[in-house]
C-alpha cells in the first residue's frame, strides 16, 4: 500500500517482481552497506548489482524533425547552446540522443532545447524503460495414444512420427518432421493426444565440455593450507600467500569440492576475463556443470538468463569478475578472490566505485562464511592486516605487521612458499639498457633477450615477452615540424590501430573512442613525413618479425582479444604450440598456467616505475613478480630478462631476488611516513564539466569547505593527469585522513550542494586510480 501522503502520478504499478519473491534480508543489508560506505544513492547500488535488464529506466531524448530545418540553419540560431544540440544531433544517424548525455556536453542545454522545440526543428519524448524477456521456444509433447483409432490417417502419422522422435519436438521442428502446420497441432491438442507447452531457453555462455578431472594429492604446504581453510567455520578472513605456480588453485578446488555434497555453495573472483577461461575449464572439469560464469563480456541476455538461474539455486559456484560479487548465489558458504591485488577489482565509474574486495569482505561477513584472498603478491592492505594471532608461526612476518596499526580486522595468514614439485621460481635477470646503447647495440631488445629468443625455436621451447602499455603510448607525428595527432575531445594523442591486413590504418581514442584514419599530411605543415612513435604491441610484433622472421609470434592484447572467445582461441593456439612467442601487455600477467613456457622477456619495465601515483612502486612490484611467474611452470626450468634503464631501482632490486617481504617493509615505511593507505585513508572526488572555469571554481569552494576540518588533510584541487576528456574539464581534490576520523554523510551532501547542475561530482572512496 503505498503512503497516503504520496501524488497519485508518483505512484507506478509494479510489473514484476523477480521469479520466487524478494531478496533475502542479508543482500539487502549489502547494498545498503554499499550505499553508506561510498556515498552513493542506494538506487545506482542496485542498478549495478542488478543485470542490465532486470531493471529499466525510463530516459527523455531529443530527437531532430529534418522536415523543418530549413538550409543554412546554423545562420538562424543565436544560441551557441542550440547550435551545438544541433550539431550533435546531426551527427547521429537518427538524430536522436538523451537528455542526459547532452546536458554533460553542452553548457546552457535547457536553453538551447527550448530554442529547437520552439522553432520545431525538434521533439523531446519519453522512451520508456525496456525490461529482458526470457527466451522461451514452444514444444510439442505426446500425451495420450490410446485416442489414436479416432483420428484420421494423416494425424495417426503425425503421432506416430512424434513418437519416433522421443515424444518431444520443438514446435518449428515438429512442423518440419511431420509436415504438418500448427492449426493441424492446435486440433490435435484439442483432441487431447498432444500438449503445446511454451518453455523457457537459457541464455548462457557457451563453453566446451571438458574431460573429468580428479583431485590432485597435495603437497604438505597446500595440504595445511586445505586444512586450516577447512577448519573455519563462519566468518574468517584468510589470505592464501603463495608463489606463481604454488597450486592455490588446486587448494581453491579441494575447500569448495565438500561444501558442493553438502548443498552450498561458493562464489569465486577473478580479475579479469582473460585469465577466466583457463581457470573455468579447470572448475568446470572438476564440477561439471553446476559451475557457471558471470561476468560484463556477457550479451545482455545471457546475463539476464545466468543471473536467474543463479537466483533460483540451479548454480553452486559461480566465477566471475568482480560485479558476480552481486550474483544472488544462495547458501554461499565460501568466498574466494583469487589474484586479490589485482586493481581491477575496483570501479572507478560509474558509482558506486566499489572494491569487490571490500565488497567481499561485507558480504562474508553477511553470509556468516570464510573469504579467502589469494595472490603471490598480496597488496599491501592485506599485508598489513594479517594478524599477529592468526599468523604466529608462518614466519617472520609477525615482527613486520605489529609495528603498524592494521585498519582492517584480522586476517589470517597461510603460505605455499614453494612452487609445485620444488620447481625454483625462474631467475631473474637485469638488463642495463643504457649499457647496451653504449656498447653500440641499438635495438629494442638487449643482446641476452636476442640470444634467448633465438634459441626459443631451436629448442622448441616457448616464450612470453611483455609490454608495458598505457592508453596513449603510441601516437602519430610530424617528422617536419613535431606537430603530434590529438584527439580533437580530450587531452591525449590518438593511438595506432591496425585492424586487420589490408584495412585502412585507423587512428584511435582510447578515452572517448573518436577515430580518424591516418592522413597522408601533416595537417599542420603538409609534410608527408607523419610517423608512428611508441612501444605498443604492434610495434614489437613488426620489429620481432624483422629481427627474428622465423619467429611465430601470437599477439595478445586489448585489440586482438576484442572478439567474444578470442582470448580462448588464442591460448589455445599457444597451448597447441602453434606460436612460439606470446607477445602481450598486462594480461599476460593476469595468472596464466601455461606450463611450456621457459622464457620471459620484459622489454621496458620503465614504463611501470615511474607513475606519478602513490601505488606506483607497489603496482609495477605486483605486476613484474607475476609477468616472471609465468615461467619455468612446466618440467623445463624457466628464465625471466627484464629490460630497463634504472636497474637501481628498489623494485627491480625486490624483483630479481623474488623478495617481497623487504619490499613491503620499505614501502610501508613510506606510506606510514605520509600517511597514505593502508595507513591512511583516501577519498578522491572528481569534478568535471564542459565549462573549465566553473569546474575549477567549484573544486575551490569544495576544498574551501573542508578546510577547517581537523585531521582531515586536502590535497589540490589539482587538474585530472589528463584535463579535458570528451570535452569535460576535469578536476580533483584529494582527502587524506586518519581511518576514524571520517567525515559523515550529512557532510556529504552538503558538498552537493555546492555544485552547480552543470558540474558532475563522483566521490571516489579509497580511490586507485588518482
Ligand atoms: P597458482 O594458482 O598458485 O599459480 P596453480 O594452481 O595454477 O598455481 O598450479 C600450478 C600447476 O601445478 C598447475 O598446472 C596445477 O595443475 C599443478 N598442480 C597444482 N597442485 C598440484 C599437486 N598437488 N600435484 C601436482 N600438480 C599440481
Ligand atoms: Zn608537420
Ligand atoms: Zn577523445
Amino acid at each position: 500500500q503505498p503512503p497516503a501522503d504520496l501524488a497519485p502520478e508518483k505512484i507506478r504499478e509494479v510489473e514484476d517482481v523477480v521469479s520466487r519473491g524478494f531478496f533475502p534480508s542479508t543482500y539487502w543489508e549489502l547494498l545498503n552497506r554499499i550505499a553508506a560506505y561510498y556515498y552513493t544513492p542506494l538506487i545506482q547500488v542496485i542498478r549495478v548489482a542488478l543485470p542490465p535488464g532486470l531493471l529499466g529506466r525510463s530516459q527523455r531524448r531529443l530527437r531532430l524533425k529534418p522536415e523543418n530545418i530549413p538550409n543554412g540553419a546554423e545562420n538562424f540560431l543565436r544560441s551557441t547552446a542550440a547550435l551545438q544540440i544541433l550539431k550533435i544531433l546531426q551527427s547521429q544517424q537518427d538524430g536522436d540522443y538523451s537528455f542526459k548525455y547532452l546536458k554533460r556536453q553542452v553548457k546552457g542545454f535547457d536553453w538551447g532545447k527550448k530554442q529547437l522545440l520552439e522553432r520545431g526543428w525538434a521533439e523531446n519524448y519519453l522512451e520508456l524503460p525496456r525490461y529482458s524477456k526470457p527466451q522461451t521456444k514452444l514444444a510439442v509433447m505426446l500425451v495420450n495414444n490410446g485416442l489414436y483409432t479416432k483420428l484420421n490417417k494423416r494425424q495417426q502419422e503425425i503421432l506416430k512420427l512424434l513418437g519416433d522422435h522421443g515424444g518431444e519436438l520443438w514446435l518449428t521442428e515438429c512442423v518440419e518432421i511431420c509436415k504438418t502446420t500448427p492449426p493441424t497441432l492446435r486440433g490435435l491438442e484439442q483432441k487431447g493426444c498432444i500438449l503445446i507447452e511454451e518453455r523457457e531457453i537459457l541464455r548462457r555462455e557457451q563453453s566446451p565440455l571438458i574431460a573429468g578431472d580428479q583431485a590432485k594429492s597435495l603437497t604438505d604446504a597446500q595440504t595445511h593450507a586445505l586444512e586450516r581453510i577447512r577448519s573455519l567455520n563462519g566468518f574468517a578472513k584468510v589470505l592464501l600467500h603463495g608463489v606463481t605456480g604454488s597450486g592455490k588453485t588446486e587448494v581453491y578446488l579441494q575447500a569448495i569440492a565438500p561444501l558442493l555434497k553438502e548443498g552450498k555453495s561458493a562464489l569465486v573472483l577473478v580479475p579479469e576475463i582473460g585469465l577466466t577461461p583457463q581457470l573455468t575449464d579447470r572448475f568446470r572439469a572438476r564440477f561439471g556443470n553446476k559451475v557457471q560464469v558471470y561476468h560484463s563480456a556477457l550479451s545482455e541476455g545471457e546475463r539476464y538468463d545466468t543471473w536467474r538461474q543463479i537466483f533460483m539455486g540451479e548454480v553452486q559456484v559461480v566465477i566471475g569478475t568482480r560485479s558476480a560479487i552481486f550474483t544472488p548465489l544462495p547458501n554461499v558458504d565460501l568466498i574466494i578472490l583469487d589474484e586479490e591485488h589485482d586493481s581491477s577489482f575496483k570501479q572507478d565509474s560509474p558509482i558506486p566505485t566499489y572494491h569487490a574486495r571490500t565488497v567481499a569482505q561485507w558480504r562474508a561477513e553477511l553470509e556468516n562464511c570464510p573469504l579467502i584472498l589469494g595472490s603471490a603478491t598480496p597488496c599491501l592492505e592485506s599485508w598489513v592486516s594479517v594478524k599477529e594471532e592468526g599468523s604466529r608461526g608462518e614466519g617472520e612476518i609477525n615482527n613486520l605487521i605489529t609495528s603498524y596499526q592494521s585498519t582492517v580486522p584480522s586476517l589470517q595468514y597461510l603460505s605455499l612458499p614453494e612452487r609445485i614439485n620444488s620447481r625454483p621460481l625462474p631467475p631473474v635477470e637485469i638488463v642495463d639498457m643504457r649499457q647496451e646503447l653504449q656498447e653500440g647495440n641499438r635495438s629494442i631488445f638487449s643482446r641476452s633477450l636476442q640470444e634467448a629468443l633465438e634459441q626459443l625455436q631451436e629448442r622448441k621451447q616457448q616464450g612470453i615477452l611483455f609490454i608495458h602499455r598505457r592508453g596513449h603510448s603510441t601516437f602519430v607525428s610530424c617528422r617536419s615540424c613535431g606537430y603530434v595527432l590529438e584527439c580533437p575531445n580530450c587531452d591525449v594523442s590518438l593511438a595506432y590501430h591496425h585492424v586487420e591486413e589490408g584495412t585502412p590504418q585507423l587512428l584511435r581514442c582510447h578515452y572517448c573512442n573518436y577515430g580518424r584514419s591516418h592522413p597522408p599530411y601533416c595537417p599542420k605543415c603538409s609534410s608527408p613525413y607523419l610517423k608512428f612513435f611508441g612501444s605498443g604491441t604492434q610495434r614489437v610484433a613488426q620489429e620481432l618479425n624483422k629481427q627474428f622472421p622465423h619467429l611465430r609470434l601470437i599477439r595478445f592484447d586489448r585489440d586482438t582479444t576484442r572478439n567474444k572467445g578470442a582470448h580462448r582461441n588464442l591460448l589455445t593456439q599457444f597451448a597447441n604450440g602453434e606460436a612460439d612467442l606470446l607477445v602481450g601487455t598486462q594480461m599476460l600477467s593476469k595468472g596464466l598456467d601455461l606450463p611450456q613456457v621457459t622464457l620471459v622477456g620484459v622489454v621496458a619495465a620503465d614504463g611501470l616505475l615511474h607513475l606519478s601515483d602513490y601505488r606506483a612502486s607497489e603496482r609495477a612490484f605486483q605486476t613484474l613478480t607475476q609477468v616472471a611467474g609465468r615461467a619455468g611452470r612446466g618440467e623445463d626450468p624457466g628464465r625471466v630478462i627484464v629490460q630497463t634503464y634504472t636497474p637501481e631501482h628498489p623494485v627491480i632490486e625486490a624483483v630479481k631476488t623474488h623478495d617481497y617481504q623487504s619490499f613491503c617493509d620499505a614501502e610501508l615505511a613510506q606510506r606510514q611516513a605520509l600517511n597514505y593507505p593502508p595507513m591512511g585513508r583516501l577519498i578522491l572526488l572528481r569534478l568535471s564539466s564542459v565549462d573549465p572555469i566553473q569546474v575549477q571554481n567549484t573544486a575551490q569552494i569544495i576544498a574551501t569547505n573542508f578546510s577547517d576540518q581537523e585531521g582531515l588533510e586536502i590535497l589540490g584541487p589539482a587538474p585530472a593527469s589528463i584535463l579535458r576528456v570528451a570535452n569535460r574539464y576535469r578536476w580533483q581534490i584529494l582527502l587524506k585522513f586518519a581511518a576514524d576520523a571520517l567525515p559523515t554523510l550529512s557532510d556529504w551532501q552538503e558538498i552537493r550542494v555546492l555544485c552547480p547542475a552543470t558540474v558532475s561530482l563522483t566521490i571516489d572512496v579509497d580511490p586507485i586510480n588518482i
